[in-house]
């Protein structure tokens, strides 16, 4: 990656722009942080909107040559990136800690997630068939056929810096999409590295570009309003979707959204009390609980509540909070101060309404500590349904135990929000299993896991956890138009 300028003994890095690396047009240039010191850890070129309509413009020249390269040819350069991310796991997964702050092997699964949308995706590219629908008169034939949409704007969060850009990117350009991608300002550097790859993987200029800033608003205006995107592909916040949405509007642009969860986990009385811990464990604190599909509410059924709740505050007790880079270190810093914040919130509220702390409860200080946003992780009981933490999106380590008693009132109570993106359950009995996984209004359920996203399965949200789906055999459609091509024909064979 082209090394710019040297400033204050970091790294400066550029934008990836037609191929190339570039300062940003203004010259300007912000800093990375390392969320667990507050350490300054690079630099990167800041974009504003020329930055943008450059790249842009730059996707809409590479556009035409790469939606008619062969199927099997585009195939070639996603699988070639993703053995090179293997290949360089280690110093990829070492960078992504150091910018997210995550648990150095959550990182390392990462990447292996990430690799797994380019390879997923790969095989997809040449399974985009199209359909001959049958004729309703002689002379008629109909033909449908999928075709790339154009021209796609790829804005991604911080908590999942390599996954969020691969399973946008390798479906676009397994469609015959080009891209423009706008990473989030505090994980810029993971996306760049990818870049890196795709070049040496011979992915031709301006087909994939790359635009970090520190001001989101020139740049996603720029590409919401320039008439050669054709697609938002967004994932964040519910607040930042609506915006987009309602812009893109503006020229019917087309979009795919991943928004905010509030996932409720309901564990029944005959649930396998160990698969329950480690399966909420698991859900819970990965990335400090700063993931969309996080368990947020744990509804557990009032016979064996207190058992759950002994068994897993022990175990959240014994997790080992830490910077991401030690290697057995489970519990990372949050992401930045307005995190901490949230979080803090949440939990003073809660206590304030009546919960009682289990464990945690506070933010962590002193040595190993300063500099950072830590919170130690949290398990609450005697919740009720007034407490914020039970309606909003935590995006922390806290764990809210919740007592209920009848299977009806599960469910009543866990579709009683306007997020729709993950649930669990956990249940032995298969009847019940069955019937939660159909009467919970969500995208995603984990029955008797805590972890059931894979590249292969579609990935998305109900109600105002988003539109459209990532990952399986749906996500490439996301970037296909369908066009009927109506033909006219003369059905007479001469001699006949
Ligand atoms: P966010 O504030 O919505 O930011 C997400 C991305 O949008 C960042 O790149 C951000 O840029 C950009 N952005 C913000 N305002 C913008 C604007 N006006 N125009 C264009 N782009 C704009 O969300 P976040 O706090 O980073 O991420 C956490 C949220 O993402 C949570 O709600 C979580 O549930 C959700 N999420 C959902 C999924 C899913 O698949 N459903 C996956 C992961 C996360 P800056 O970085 O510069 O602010």
């Amino acid at each position: 990656m082209t090394e710019l300028t040297a400033q204050t003994g970091t790294r400066t890095y550029g934008l990836f722009v037609d191929g190339q690396w570039e300062p940003a047009g203004s010259g300007r240039t912000f800093p990375v942080t390392d969320p667990a010191t507050g350490a300054t850890v690079a630099f990167v070129a800041d974009a504003g909107a020329d930055d943008a309509r450059r790249a842009i413009e730059a996707a809409y020249r590479a556009f035409p040559a790469w939606s008619r390269t062969p199927a099997v040819d585009r195939s070639r350069i996603l699988r070639h990136v993703a053995a090179l991310m293997r290949e360089r796991k280690e110093p990829l997964a070492r960078q992504l800690t150091r910018e997210g702050g995550k648990p150095i092997r959550e990182a390392r699964g990462e990447i292996e997630y990430a690799a797994g949308f380019l390879d997923w995706f790969a095989g997809e590219a040449e399974r985009v068939y199209g359909d001959i629908i049958p004729h309703w008169t002689f002379g008629k034939r109909h033909l449908v056929l999928k075709q790339p949409i154009g021209v796609v704007a790829a804005i991604t969060p911080w908590n999942f810096p390599a996954a969020m850009v691969t399973r946008k990117v390798a479906p676009a350009l397994a469609a015959g999409c080009t891209v423009v991608l706008k990473p989030a300002e505090q994980t810029p550097l993971t996306a760049l590295a990818l870049a890196e790859l795709f070049a040496q993987a011979g992915l031709p200029p301006g087909v994939l570009n790359i635009v970090p800033t520190s001001d989101p608003r020139p740049v996603g205006e720029e590409m919401l309003h320039n008439e050669l995107v054709r697609k938002i592909t967004f994932t964040g916040s519910t607040e930042v979707g609506k915006y987009l949405m309602r812009e893109a509007a503006g020229q019917v642009k087309r979009v795919s959204l991943e928004l905010g969860g509030h996932a409720p986990v309901i564990i029944f009385d005959d649930a396998d009390l160990d698969k329950a811990v480690a399966g909420t464990l698991a859900s819970k604190f990965r990335n400090m609980g700063q993931t969309c599909v996080c368990a947020n509410r744990i509804y557990v059924q009032r016979g064996i509540l207190d058992a759950f709740a002994q068994r897993f505050a022990e175990a959240v007790r014994s997790l080992k909070v830490g910077h991401g880079l030690e290697e057995d270190v489970q519990v990372g810093p949050l992401i930045d101060a307005a995190g901490l914040e949230k979080v803090k919130s949440h939990v003073d509220d809660a206590v304030a309404k009546g919960a009682r702390v289990l464990t945690g409860g506070h933010v962590i200080t002193g040595d190993g500590f300063s500099g950072g946003c830590w919170y130690a992780p949290t398990v609450l009981v005697d919740m009720h349904d007034e407490m914020r933490i039970m309606k909003e999106e935590t995006f922390g380590p806290v764990a809210p135990i919740i007592a209920f008693d009848t299977e009806a009132e599960a469910y009543r109570r866990a579709n009683d929000s306007r997020y729709g993106l993950a649930a669990y359950v956990f249940t032995e009995n298969i009847n019940r299993a069955l019937r939660a996984a159909e009467r919970l209004e969500y995208g995603i359920v984990g029955v008797n896991e805590g972890l059931p996203s894979t590249p292969q399965v579609p990935f998305g949200g109900f109600k105002e956890s988003g539109i459209g789906r990532e990952g399986g055999p749906y996500g490439i459609h996301e970037f296909l138009e369908v066009k009927m091509v109506g033909l006219a024909i003369d059905e007479t064979v001469p001699g006949e």
